[in-house]
């Protein structure tokens, strides 16, 4: 070697120790952590049936994979571990039209062959079938998807809730994830290849139902899982991702609950009508007038819920005019069972055992939740004194139970309640209490791409961003649920863990 081409080598040498010293020096940028706790391939958000089968699949190309949950394994599960577990008749052309255009015909096979495929996995692991329904209903189901993925190479951190996604201020590329520990420590996980999140839908969160849905606020109860606090799409929106199919549409209501009760169990604690009657009970609005067919099947309902009824007439004071909202009943329909939700009614409250409403309804009295008096006069001022609200007008509420009276003698009701639920209201003592809409999960958020692929307001997907499940589902109308989640978990686990690493 001739001296000039020594002294060259001995100068690109140097330049690459300089430029390692100062990299070394300089360590992380400054949005990164110091140093990451841990890695794996594949971090996947909620370990929900949307989570568990994206690390499923992400585990059969052979990727290493970290779930963190953000609850105990107790009560790990969010919306799933609440549900009937109950298993609709579709077919792909369905997914294919729920999906308004959001899907190819092709990718609705895809994710029904693929919802096929979860189950008969999770059949083999030991799930059972009673009819439609899994075993055990939403816990039963659930269960089946621990044990299955304990049989996997998968490392399950509970208690560790995501806060934030690392990533790249400049291009938003993500490359891993914080969490809150149980000791209020961080815990930094790195993604090699990238971050899925499924962490279930935001009913629980007051402040993103509000902001995103109901400008106007209003008292409403929720009786599937508290998880439901839309953590991930709040990460995801916090680095550009956009919304779609955030509509009252993609709300998944579930009957009415009684607010004294839900405020103080924390959860909604449901108003149904004894199983077998009679159901001579009526809901009206604060003016004492009725707006609605009580029985209606508000459940999974798609149709315009009447209590959304809104009245913008006024230029200043617009609003719900059927809101607040009470249930009134007489005597015979509080002897003829519980009217609130008990044992077998699929809800977070009769789960986990919060609160199952007595045979005699006697508790539920004695505890204030409901009313009686034996005058419709005392009945609204001890309505109003439960509630806090200004007192409903006692001859309205008379002439509104005269005339549903009249109705049910006639077999005939105003609003349409069918002839077998009109029962009519009977002599004093009455019963009543301020019940709220209720909510089980939603489905709307994230805007995804065919491969699980999170979108950002200009459709570009956010690089190693996926996500699945309730956080936000490309099929509109709950045609997927528990079932298409899988699927879609499978999906994005699948997308995510072909990346290469970097
Ligand atoms: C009352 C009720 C009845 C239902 N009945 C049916 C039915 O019969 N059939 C059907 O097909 N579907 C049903 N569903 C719908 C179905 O349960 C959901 O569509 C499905 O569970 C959604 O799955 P997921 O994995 O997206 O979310 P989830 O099941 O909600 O799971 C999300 C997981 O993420 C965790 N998580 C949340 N935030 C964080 C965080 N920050 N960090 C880490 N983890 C986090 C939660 O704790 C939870 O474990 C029902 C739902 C409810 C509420």
């Amino acid at each position: 070697m001739n001296r000039k081409l020594l002294s060259l080598f001995i100068a690109v040498i140097m330049a690459v120790c300089t430029f390692a010293a100062y990299a070394a020096a300089e360590g992380n940028p400054e949005w990164m952590p110091a140093e990451w706790d841990m890695n794996a391939d594949v971090v996947v958000v909620g370990f929900g049936p949307a989570g568990a089968m994206a690390a499923r699949s992400a585990v059969e190309n052979g990727a290493s994979v970290i779930i963190v949950e953000k609850e105990s394994r107790e009560f790990a599960g969010g919306s799933a571990a609440t549900s009937m577990a109950f298993k609709g008749v579709f077919e792909a052309k369905h997914l294919y039209e729920s999906g308004l255009g959001r899907m190819t015909m092709e990718e609705a096979q895809r994710m029904y062959d693929l919802e096929d495929d979860c189950i008969q996995w999770l059949n083999e692991k030991g799930m059972e079938w009673q009819n439609s329904a899994v075993v055990g209903y939403g816990r039963g189901f659930y269960d089946a998807v621990v044990k299955a993925v304990e049989t996997l190479d998968v490392q399950v951190l509970y208690e560790s809730p995501a806060v934030k996604l690392i990533s790249d201020p400049v291009n938003k590329e993500v490359h891993g994830i914080q969490c809150k520990q149980a000791d209020g420590t961080d815990l930094f996980i790195r993604a090699n290849k990238g971050v899925v999140l499924a962490t279930g839908g935001y009913a629980a969160n007051k402040t993103l139902l509000n902001r995103l849905h109901f400008a106007d606020m209003f008292d409403y109860a929720v009786t599937g899982a508290p998880t439901q606090t839309g953590d991930g799409l709040i990460m995801a929106m916090d680095i550009g991702a956009a919304l779609d199919g955030v509509t009252t549409q993609q709300i998944e209501w579930y009957t009415f609950s009684f607010k004294a009760a839900s405020d103080e169990m924390g959860t909604g604690i449901v108003h149904t009508p004894p199983a077998l009657g009679p159901y001579s009970h009526i809901f009206v609005n604060t003016k004492g007038e009725r707006f609605m067919d009580e029985e209606m099947r508000v459940t999974h309902s798609k149709c315009q819920m009447p209590f959304l009824a809104y009245d913008g007439t006024h230029p200043v004071f617009n609003g719900y005019f059927n809101l607040p909202m009470y249930v009134i009943f007489d005597q015979a329909m509080f002897e003829g069972g519980p009217v609130g939700s008990h044992d077998g009614v699929c809800t977070y409250a009769s789960l986990y055992g919060i609160h199952n409403w007595s045979e005699d309804n006697q508790a539920e009295l004695e505890r204030g939740w409901i009313v009686k008096a034996d005058t419709i006069e005392e009945l609204v001022e001890k309505l109003a004194a439960q509630s806090g609200n200004a007192p409903i007008d006692a001859e309205t509420l008379k002439k509104t139970i005269e005339t549903y009276n009249a109705g049910c003698a006639e077999q005939k009701d105003a609003f349409g309640r069918s002839e077998f639920m009109l029962d009519p209201i009977g002599e004093g003592p009455y019963y009543a209490a301020q019940i709220v809409p209720t909510i089980a999960y939603t489905i709307g958020g994230l805007c995804g791409g065919s491969n699980g692929e999170t979108l950002d307001w200009y459709g570009n997907p956010i690089p190693r961003l996926y996500h699945a499940g309730d956080i936000g589902q490309p099929t509109k109308m709950r045609i997927s649920a528990l079932w298409g989640c899988m699927a879609l978990g499978s999906i994005a686990g699948d997308a995510c863990s072909q990346l290469t690493s970097h």
